[in-house]
C-alpha cells in the first residue's frame, strides 16, 4: 500500500504515521526524521540540511529526493509505505511519480489531514517527542501522564529544535506557498482523500484507516 500523508506542520502526520505503520505493518517514511538523523550523525548531507531546517526552509530537492529513492528501495518497503513530509512541493511530487512509474508501482492514495491554520501554532509550540519510540505528545493538548516521560516506554521527551515560534511561522508559510498546491496536484490524479485532522486522535486514525482499506 503506497500512500502519502499530506498536511501542514502540526497537522498530525507524524502521530498518525507511527500508529498506522504498526497497524498496516508498512514503514512510515519521514523525510524530517531521515534528515534529523543525518544532522545528528554529523554527515555531509546533515551539515547541508541543518541550515535550512533551523530556518524552517525546505532542504534542497536533490537531497530529499535522493533520501527517498534509497529508502523506498529498502526491503521493508516492498509491501508499501506511508510517506510523511514528502513530497513537499510540486518538483518533489513529480520526481516521486517518475520514480514510481519506473518501478511500475504508482502511489495509490494521498490522505490530507485538514487542520485550521489557527490551531497549528498551539500544536507545534506544545509538541514533545519520545526519544526512544517516537511517540508524540502535546503539553497543552495531550500531555503525558508523567511530565517529560513517554507513557508507552518511559523514554525521555524532547522538543524539536525547529519548534520555536519564529521557525514555526516560516514553516507554515512554506506550507502555504509550496506544499498546499499538492492538494490540487493529487486531486487532479483522483488520489486525494481529505479528512478533518481535528478531534480525537484515535478517531482520526480510524478515518485514515478506512481510506487505506479501500486502496
Ligand atoms: P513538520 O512537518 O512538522 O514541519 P518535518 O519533520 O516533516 O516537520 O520537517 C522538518 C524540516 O525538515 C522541514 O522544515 C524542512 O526543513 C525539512 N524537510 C523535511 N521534509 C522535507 C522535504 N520533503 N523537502 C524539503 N525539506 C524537508
Ligand atoms: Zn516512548
Amino acid at each position: 500500500m503506497r500512500t502519502v500523508l499530506l498536511g501542514a506542520p502540526g497537522s498530525g502526520k507524524g502521530t498518525q504515521g507511527v500508529v498506522l505503520s504498526k497497524k498496516y505493518n508498512i514503514p512510515q517514511i519521514s523525510t524530517g526524521d531521515l534528515l534529523r538523523a543525518a544532522v545528528s550523525a554529523g554527515s555531509e548531507l546533515g551539515k547541508k540540511a541543518k541550515t535550512a531546517m533551523d530556518a524552517g526552509a525546505l532542504v534542497s530537492d536533490d537531497i530529499v529526493i535522493g533520501l527517498i529513492r534509497e529508502r523506498i528501495s529498502d526491503n521493508d518497503a516492498k509491501n508499501g509505505y506511508i510517506l510523511d513530509g514528502f513530497p513537499r512541493n510540486i518538483v518533489q511530487a513529480e520526481a516521486l511519480d517518475a520514480m514510481l512509474e519506473e518501478l511500475d508501482q504508482p502511489l495509490q492514495g494521498v490522505v490530507l489531514l485538514d487542520v485550521a491554520f489557527e490551531e497549528l501554532m498551539q500544536r507545534l509550540t506544545g509538541r514533545r517527542t519520545c526519544k526512544d519510540c517516537g511517540a508524540i505528545y502535546n503539553v497543552h493538548l495531550s500531555p503525558p501522564k508523567t511530565a517529560d516521560h513517554c507513557d508507552a516506554c518511559n523514554g525521555e521527551l524532547f522538543q524539536r529544535a525547529d519548534d520555536n515560534e519564529e521557525t514555526i511561522g516560516n514553516r507554515l508559510n512554506v506550507y502555504q506557498d509550496q506544499t498546499a498546491p499538492l492538494i490540487g496536484y493529487y486531486g487532479d490524479q483522483d488520489k486525494l482523500h481529505s479528512i478533518a485532522g481535528t478531534g480525537n486522535i484515535d478517531d482520526i486514525t480510524t478515518a485514515v484507516g478506512a481510506i487505506f482499506d479501500t486502496l
